[in-house]
């Protein structure tokens, strides 16, 4: 069970991150920069502004380790698939 989660709505696209999840290995910065940053303890957030495109976004998720990126298009969950 966590509550640590951020949320974030651009259009049709929904990021969920499970903060506690992250265990701040940092690949989602590198596949989405202007969409994912880490704080200042290391945990990823989710940036303001224009994000990238959704493909990126994608890639990104699946880059996390630990799945700890959720993305919805659509309201629709795309990943992880369940
Ligand atoms: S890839 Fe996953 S574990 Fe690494 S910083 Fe991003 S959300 Fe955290």
């Amino acid at each position: 069970m966590t509550d640590n989660i951020q949320i974030a709505k651009k259009g049709d696209i929904e990021i969920r991150i499970i903060r506690d999840t992250c265990i701040s290995a940092g690949p989602c910065t590198v596949y989405a920069p202007d969409t994912f940053d880490l704080d200042d303890e290391g945990i990823a957030i989710i940036k303001n502004g224009d994000w990238d495109s959704f493909e990126k976004i994608f890639e990104a998720a699946k880059s996390c380790p630990v799945m700890a990126i959720e993305v919805y298009k659509d309201g629709k969950k795309v990943y992880p698939e369940n």
